[in-house]
Parts: C-alpha cells; structure tokens; sequence
C-alpha cells in the first residue's frame, strides 16, 4: 500500500440465522475488504439483546481492526455490502438481524455527516462493544470521550459472556 493506511475499528453484531456462523463469515469478508488488510479479530461474546422488540434472540458481537486506504465513506459503503450479502434486510429499527457492522472509529477522525458520525454515537454506551474492541485495542483512545480503558469501568459487571474459541 503506497499511502498511508488509516486503522479503522469495526462493531461486528448478529442475533439471527446461526449468529456464529455469521460472525465468522463477517471476518472472513473484512479480511477480503479492497485497499485493507484486517489486522485483528477479537474474540465473541453474548449478551441479551436490548431495545427493540421483545422477545428477540441473543446476540452475538465481536469487533475487528482494519488497516486501509479506503475512505471512510467509502469503507462504510463497502460495510453494507457485506450487511447485505449476508442477508440483512433493514425492517423494524432495532429489531433481530443477521448482520450489522458499525464503523466505530477511523483513526482519530471526528465526522458528523448526514450518513457517517465518527467515532460512532452509541460506541461509549454499550459494554457489548467497549469489551471486544479492548481486546484488540486496549490502548485506543476514543476522540470526546477519552481512554477505551476508562470507559470499560463505566460497565463493571456487563451482562455478557466471553465465548472460549473452544464453543
Ligand atoms: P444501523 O441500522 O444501526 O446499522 O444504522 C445504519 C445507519 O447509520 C446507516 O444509514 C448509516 O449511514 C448510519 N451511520 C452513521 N454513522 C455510522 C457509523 N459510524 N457506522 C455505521 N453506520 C453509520
């Protein structure tokens, strides 16, 4: 890669059709992201799913690093196309789905576009994200809301279970 590459953070969830399954081809279709290379996979964990209707299945999130040379729009567009392929149809707002990808952050960028917010509004709120992107990145800093280490304390016991790559 000639220009520099910007580290990109991804948000990987799914609650529907074999969420593992899901999960694991999600990595694989990050590791074949154009202009990128996928520098890290963090490992699964479940949780209960929260807002939405009731009733729904578990979920299933991970989160993953990418070096890239595509741009942020450009990534998030590419996002959608794997959102797509797996089968993801967009019908009640957070409602049960296959597959979503969430651009968390893109090195230190801070964006409030119509399509794209960086680093993503809801990162800093849920444990479901905060724990696997420490995994992979325990050093990040997230631009307005200071270390991802601190924010970890902010959920000291979350409601969700680290996977064993065993399971
Ligand atoms: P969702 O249905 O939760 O996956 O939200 C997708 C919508 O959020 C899309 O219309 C995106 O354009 C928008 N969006 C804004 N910022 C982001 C981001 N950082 N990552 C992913 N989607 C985003």
């Amino acid at each position: 890669m000639a220009m520099r590459a910007a580290r990109a953070y991804i948000g990987i969830g799914s609650n529907l059709e074999y969420p593992e399954t899901q999960l694991r081809q999600a990595f694989r279709a990050l590791a074949q992201l154009p202009a990128s290379r996928c520098v890290a996979c963090s490992p699964l964990y479940r949780s209960e799913a929260v807002g939405g209707p009731p009733g729904q299945p578990d979920y299933l999130n991970a989160a993953a690093a990418v070096d890239t040379t595509l741009s942020p729009e450009a990534l998030l567009t590419a996002l959608q196309t794997i959102e797509t392929a797996q089968g993801r149809v967009r019908t009640v707002r957070w409602g049960p789905r296959t597959l979503d990808l969430d651009l968390l952050l893109y090195d230190q960028l801070v964006l409030d576009g119509s399509r794209l917010i960086l680093p993503h509004p809801r990162l800093h709120q849920r444990a479901f994200v905060v724990y696997p992107l420490y995994d992979i990145a325990p050093d990040l800093e997230i631009p307005g809301q200071g270390l991802l280490s601190e924010l970890l304390k902010k959920f000291p016991q979350p409601a969700l279970v680290r996977l064993d790559s065993a399971e």
